[in-house]
């Protein structure tokens, strides 16, 4: 039987592609939308960072956009994510951008998203910046491995994401190693089928901590990218426990969920990151906001039907 969780979820992203709800969402629900999305340019999205950073929280920026299909849309992603280096060169805190190797061209040749991954790296690194690349829904995952295998030959500047929720994760955790990779962790956000990922909420949970303490373990650098409070709570006493310095590792949330908590880790002492999506192609990522949480489509609601 499917729990409720996952029939939530499979109904907010299986009408996500609905163009009807898609156009009534661009048009009515812009005020929830700001809740999660930063703005649609990348000064607004600097500004974002630096409010961040007045409660020394860092920001990551993220250029919103995913799975396009032409070379020109690939080679349009990645100059603007070029150009986010440029708009931080002078800026003193920590330069940081996640990508998705799908917005690069993974879909129409694996080749063009490296190709343009390397010029992006290339350049981040010139600037200081590190550079995670986001992992997306299970039919991209051995290609998105494969490219940071790649890549991570070449650069230190850049890392992996592996989600909790995927059956492979704790072999592709293994199998990485050898790379010394900094990993973040998270649960997943995609709807999956049940033979790629675990169904049940607290088998992911479970999946989570040990995947996050396995890398730990290793040595390897680990964003904890949550923002669960049992999960927080539990590895703060295992990184005291074992002695993981507080070089090693740091967390990270979303831009617009739980505030109150990014703050009280900081002022704690730990590091802290705030993941800020900006950009015109809001609607993917904003629906799987509200695809995490029931309480959520409450704010889209009150738009849609407040006008
Ligand atoms: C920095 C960062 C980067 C990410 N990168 C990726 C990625 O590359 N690939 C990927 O698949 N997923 C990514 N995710 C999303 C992740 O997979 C989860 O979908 C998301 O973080 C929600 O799960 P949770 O760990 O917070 O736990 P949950 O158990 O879902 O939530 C725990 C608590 O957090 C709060 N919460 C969680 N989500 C919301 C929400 N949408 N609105 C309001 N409150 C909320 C609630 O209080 C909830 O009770 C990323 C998440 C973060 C924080």
């Amino acid at each position: 039987m499917m729990n409720f969780d996952r029939l939530y979820r499979s109904a907010v992203l299986g009408v996500s592609n609905n163009t009807t709800i898609k156009n009534l969402v661009h048009d009515r629900a812009k005020a929830a939308v700001s809740r999660f999305v930063a703005g649609e340019s990348l000064p607004e999205a600097v500004a974002a960072v630096e409010k961040l950073e007045q409660d020394k929280v860092h920001g990551i920026l993220d250029l919103l956009g995913e799975m396009v299909n032409s070379d020109t849309e690939a080679n349009g992603f990645t100059a603007e994510i070029l150009s986010i280096f440029d708009a931080l060169e002078a800026k003193p805190y920590p330069k940081y951008a996640s990508i998705k190797l799908s917005q690069l061209g993974l879909d129409i040749n694996p080749e063009l998203a490296l190709a343009n991954a390397k010029k992006i790296l290339t350049l981040a690194q010139k600037s200081g910046a590190f550079v995670r690349i986001d992992m997306e829904d299970s039919p991209r995952v051995e290609k998105t491995i494969e490219v940071f295998r790649t890549l991570r030959k070449d650069f230190d500047n850049v890392g992996l994401v592996l989600q909790a929720m995927l059956r492979r994760s704790e072999k592709d955790l293994e199998n990485l190693s050898d790379l010394k990779p900094n990993l973040r962790i998270v649960k997943g956000a995609y709807l999956e089928p049940e033979d790629q990922a675990y169904p049940e909420k607290v088998v992911v949970d479970h999946q989570y901590r040990r995947l996050v303490y396995r890398n730990l373990e290793l040595g390897n650098h680990t964003a904890i990218a949550t923002h669960d409070e049992s999960i927080i709570k539990d590895v703060k006493i295992f990184v005291e426990k074992s002695k993981i310095p507080p070089s090693q590792f740091e967390f990270q949330m979303l831009y617009g969920i739980r505030r109150d908590l990014q703050k009280s880790l900081a002022q704690e002492g730990f590091n802290v990151r705030a993941y800020i999506p900006y950009g015109k192609d809001w609607y993917a990522y904003f629906s799987r906001r509200i695809a995490e949480r029931p309480a959520n489509i409450a704010f889209v609601l009150r738009g849609l039907f407040q006008g």
